[in-house]
C-alpha cells in the first residue's frame, strides 16, 4: 500500500516561499485570486478534454466553490475540474519547469520593488505558492480524472512537503484548504471573501459559490458591443488576463470581425516591458477561446513575436475545439485571424501615435525595442512597422534632443530640395556620434541626420534599406549622395560652407600629400582622396561601397566572440 512520501521543494521555490513568508507587501488578496484561477483553469481543461474526448459533460456543472470553517481556521477552494495524479501533485506544486520563471524567482529575490513583483507571481508560474502569503499550513485533496485515487499534498511553506493517500475518497477535482495566518483571519469572514472575488476574479468564467451565492458575474466583455464596454470594465478585464493587479494598460483594442472568418478579440498593451528589466524572454498573453470554450492560455500562434508583449483573448466561432499545439501551428483559420489581427494592432499604434504623442512615446520606450524585430520578421508589413520607428535626430537641437524622436516620415517630410536619400550615423553612444567628424558638414548644410547609438537601430535601419523608396544611407558611407548646393542652401549655411571657404590649393602639392597617405597607410585603407566634406576635421574615414559601417561592424566582432 502506498505511504507517505517527503519531497524538497527545488530551490527557487524554497527562496520564494522564504520571500512570501517574510514579505511585507499587502496584498493578500491575491492569493485568493492565484488559487481561484488555478482552479478556473483546471475547469477549462475539463470541459477542453471533455470536448475533444467525446465525454458527456454538463458545462454547467463544472464550478468553484469557497467553504470557510470559522472554528478549525480555513478556508477552502474546491473545484471541479481535471484534478492532479500523484505524480503530478509531486511536479506541478514542487518545481518549477519553466526557466523564464525559475529566473523570475531569482530576480524577484534581487528586486528592492518587491512589493510589486509579487503582485506579479501569478504571471510567471509560480502563483500556488502564494498560498503561503495567507495559510501557515496548506493542504491539496486531489482526484485526477484519469484516476479512482485521491491524493493529499501537504507542507507548511519551509523546504518540505509530503503526498500521502487521503483518508477519504472524494470526487474529481481539487480542494486547496487554507489555514490562515492569525492576522490573515479576515478571510474567515464572509463578506470580506465575496469583496475580495467580485474585485479580482469577476471575470473567470464558471461560477464562484459561497453558501449557494453566485459572487462572479462571468461577463464576456469580448462579446459585447464594442460601445458598451466601459474603459472601467477594460482594466479590470486587462488586470485578470494579466495578472497584474493595480496596472493600467497603456491602449487596448477590441475587434470584431465578421467575415471571411469570425472573431472577436480584445488586445492590452500593458504600462511597462518585464524583458527590459531583466525577466527574460516574455511568454505570449493572448488566450484562445473557440465558442468561448479556452484552448489555449499563452498562445503563441495568434500574433507573431514581435507583438508578445499584449494580453487578451481571442475567440473564434470558426476554430475546431480539438485543436493542439501542433496543429495550430498550421492551422488556416488561424493564420487568418492573425493576419487580420496584425493589421489592427498596427493601425491602433500609428493611430495613437498621432492621436496621443505623448502615450505613444511611452509606448515605444517600453516596446519599441519588441516591435523592432518585425522589420526582420514580418515583411508583409514591414512598411507599417517602419512607419511606427522612432529615431533621435540632428533635427532636434537643444538638451530635449537627446529624448526626441522623429519618424522617418517626418524626416522625409523636412528633406532639402534635392535630397534622395536619408541620411544616419551609428555610434557606441550620443557623445561620441556627435563628435563625428562627417556631422559637421551635414549640419552646416542644414541636412538632417538620424542618430543611432543602440547598435539593434543600426541593424533595423541596414535591413530595411529604404523607406518610402529612398535609401538610407549611413554618411559615413562612400554611397552617399548629396543634393546640389543652391543659392539658399549655402545662405543658410552662413558661408561655413567647406567649397566657399577653402583657401585654393595647389593641385599638385595635393596629390604628394595624398601619395604620403597612402604609402603610410598601404594594406590598411582602400584609397586616399580629397574631400569637400569636412569642416572641423583634417581627415575623417569613409565605408567603401557594399562594406558595412563602422558600428555594424562592431556589433558583429561582438556577436562573433
Ligand atoms: P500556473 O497556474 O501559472 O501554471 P501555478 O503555480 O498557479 O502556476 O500552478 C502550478 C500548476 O499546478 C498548474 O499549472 C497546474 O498544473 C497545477 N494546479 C494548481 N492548482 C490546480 C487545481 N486546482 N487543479 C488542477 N491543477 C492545479
Ligand atoms: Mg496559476
Amino acid at each position: 500500500p502506498p505511504v507517505s512520501e517527503r519531497h524538497a521543494f527545488q530551490a527557487e521555490i524554497k527562496q520564494l516561499l522564504n520571500l512570501l513568508a517574510h514579505s511585507i507587501y499587502q496584498g493578500k488578496e491575491i492569493a485568493l485570486r492565484e488559487l481561484i484561477s488555478n482552479a478556473s483553469d483546471a475547469l477549462n481543461k475539463m470541459r477542453l478534454t471533455a470536448l475533444v474526448e467525446g465525454s458527456p459533460l454538463d458545462p454547467d456543472e463544472l464550478g468553484i466553490t469557497l467553504t470557510i470553517d470559522k472554528e478549525a481556521g480555513t478556508l477552502t477552494i474546491a473545484d471541479n475540474g481535471v484534478g492532479m495524479t500523484h505524480e503530478e501533485l509531486r511536479s506541478n506544486l514542487g518545481t518549477i519547469a519553466h526557466s523564464g520563471s525559475r529566473e523570475f524567482v531569482r530576480n524577484l529575490t534581487r528586486i528592492p520593488e518587491e512589493a510589486k513583483a509579487i503582485n506579479l507571481i501569478g504571471q510567471f508560474g509560480v502563483g500556488f505558492y502564494s498560498a503561503f502569503m495567507v495559510a501557515d499550513r496548506v493542504v491539496v485533496l486531489s482526484r485526477s480524472h484519469r484516476s479512482e485515487e485521491t491524493w493529499k499534498w501537504e507542507s507548511d511553506g519551509t523546504g518540505e512537503f509530503t503526498i500521502s493517500p487521503a483518508d477519504e475518497s472524494r470526487p474529481r477535482g481539487t480542494s486547496v484548504i487554507l489555514h490562515l495566518k492569525p492576522e490573515t483571519k479576515e478571510f474567515l469572514e464572509p463578506w470580506r471573501v465575496k469583496s475580495v472575488v467580485k474585485r479580482f476574479s469577476g471575470f473567470i468564467p464558471q461560477p464562484i459559490r459561497l453558501d449557494g451565492e453566485v459572487l462572479n458575474d462571468q461577463k464576456a466583455i469580448w462579446l459585447e458591443p464594442r460601445n458598451q464596454v466601459t474603459e472601467e470594465e477594460h482594466t479590470r478585464f486587462f488586470r485578470h488576463l494579466s495578472h497584474r493587479e493595480g496596472e493600467t494598460p497603456l491602449f487596448h483594442l477590441h475587434v470584431a470581425v465578421d467575415s471571411p472568418i469570425q472573431f472577436r478579440a480584445v488586445l492590452y498593451c500593458p504600462p511597462t516591458n518585464f524583458e527590459s528589466i531583466g525577466f527574460g524572454k516574455l511568454e505570449h498573453g493572448v488566450q484562445l477561446c473557440a465558442r468561448r470554450v479556452l484552448v489555449q492560455s499563452n498562445c503563441q500562434e495568434i500574433l507573431p513575436g514581435y507583438l508578445r508583449f499584449l494580453h487578451g483573448l481571442v475567440d473564434s466561432e470558426d476554430l475546431p475545439l480539438n485543436i493542439s499545439r501542433e496543429t495550430l501551428q498550421d492551422n488556416a483559420v488561424l493564420r487568418k485571424i492573425q493576419n487580420t489581427l496584425v493589421k489592427h494592432v498596427l493601425d491602433r499604434l500609428s493611430k495613437l501615435a498621432e492621436e496621443a504623442p505623448q502615450t505613444y512615446e511611452t509606448f515605444y520606450e517600453q516596446f519599441g525595442i519588441i516591435l523592432k524585430e518585425g522589420i526582420h520578421t514580418d515583411f508583409l508589413n514591414r512598411d507599417r512597422i517602419a512607419k511606427l520607428l522612432r529615431f533621435i535626430s540632428t533635427a532636434n537641437e537643444g538638451e530635449e534632443a537627446d529624448r526626441k524622436r522623429t519618424s522617418l516620415e517626418q524626416y522625409v517630410g523636412r528633406m532639402r530640395e534635392g535630397q534622395t536619400q536619408i541620411y544616419f550615423l551609428g555610434g557606441p553612444d550620443l557623445n561620441s556620434i556627435r563628435k563625428n567628424p562627417h556631422l559637421a558638414y551635414f549640419k552646416s548644410r542644414q541636412l538632417e541626420v538620424l542618430l543611432l547609438p543602440d547598435p539593434i537601430d543600426e541593424f533595423v535601419i541596414t535591413s530595411l534599406d529604404r523607406f518610402d523608396g529612398k535609401p538610407l544611407v549611413s554618411i559615413d558611407s562612400a554611397r552617399v549622395e548629396l543634393p546640389p548646393q543652391t543659392e539658399s542652401t549655402s545662405a543658410d549655411a552662413q558661408g561655413k560652407e567647406a567649397t566657399t571657404d577653402q583657401p585654393a590649393v595647389d593641385p599638385a602639392r595635393l596629390d604628394r600629400v595624398l601619395s604620403l597617405f597612402k604609402a603610410a597607410l598601404e594594406g590598411k585603407v582602400s584609397e586616399v582622396r580629397t574631400s569637400q566634406r569636412l569642416l572641423e576635421s583634417p581627415v575623417g574615414l569613409i565605408h567603401a561601397e557594399g562594406s558595412l559601417t563602422t558600428s555594424m561592424r562592431k556589433l558583429l566582432q561582438m556577436a562573433n566572440r
